[in-house]
């Protein structure tokens, strides 16, 4: 990783002014990465994408991040403070940006690979969705051409079939997979509020920082 300083922070934040947050943490990165190509970043899982950002982030800022959010029951707006370290995995908890991956799920074999910025770019209007990531308001038919976009196979008894064909039950199995294959791409934090007691989850993303 290069140490960004104060001019090279300014063009990289000009050359992403009027870019979609997904396209800004891109650029971010193949400005403090020079060592990886442009390609080999959009093609990295989100969580490996986020990985080298918050890297970045601690190295530019310290480990402190300051979050809020605002209470879902009675609008109090929270503040608290997180380390990064808190949500850094290891690298051996990440796994390699090439990988397949196959899953046998209701009689289906599947064989897969995890999402990624390019994935996202083109399923995902990206004012729509922060960052990249899976939000629940995303909706059900940009979350299935998601899935669509990562299968590489799909196999019912040995012979071939359609994305089409698959119940949601397979689909459901499918995602819960992909979430558990790249933890730091989905990292929720549960909150409650000490004003109403309310408890909630959100979803931490490093790209919105
Ligand atoms: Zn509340």
């Amino acid at each position: 990783m290069k140490v960004l300083n104060a001019d090279e922070l300014l063009t990289v934040w000009e050359q992403g002014l009027n870019q979609s947050l997904l396209r800004r943490a891109l650029i971010l990165l193949a400005a403090a990465f020079p060592e990886i190509s442009p390609d080999n970043l959009a093609q990295m899982s989100i969580g490996q994408r986020d990985g080298l950002l918050m890297q970045l982030r601690q190295c530019l800022f310290g480990q402190e991040l300051l979050n809020t959010a605002v209470c879902p029951e009675c609008n109090e707006r929270i503040e608290w403070q997180n380390n990064l370290s808190d949500f850094l995995l290891t690298s051996d908890q990440i796994p390699p940006p090439q990988d397949t991956f196959e899953l046998d799920a209701g009689g289906y074999q599947l064989r897969f690979r995890l999402p990624n910025s390019l994935d996202i770019a083109a399923v995902i209007n990206s004012h729509q969705i922060q960052g990249g990531q899976l939000h629940q308001s995303q909706s059900a038919s940009q979350k299935q051409q998601l899935l669509s976009r990562c299968l590489l196979q799909i196999e019912q008894q040995g012979s071939g079939c359609d994305f089409e064909e698959l119940p949601d039950s397979v689909l459901q199995a499918l995602t819960n997979q992909l979430e558990a294959l790249d933890p730091q791409a989905d990292i929720r934090l549960n909150l409650t509020c000490p004003e109403c007691a309310h408890a909630w989850t959100v979803l931490f993303d490093i790209a919105s920082f």
